[in-house]
């Protein structure tokens, strides 16, 4: 069995109840990864 290099597709963005933006990636193995980013106002 080779070696399966994810290749993270964009899925989507949401915005957590603490207002941390999360954006969704998935690759075609069905693996998924979520990334949080604090969103600094001001
Ligand atoms: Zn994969």
């Amino acid at each position: 069995m080779s070696t399966h290099v994810h290749v993270r597709v964009h899925r989507g963005m949401g915005v957590s109840d603490s207002g941390e933006l999360i954006e969704h990636y998935h690759c075609r193995c069905g693996a998924t990864w979520t990334k949080s980013y604090r969103v600094e106002e001001d």
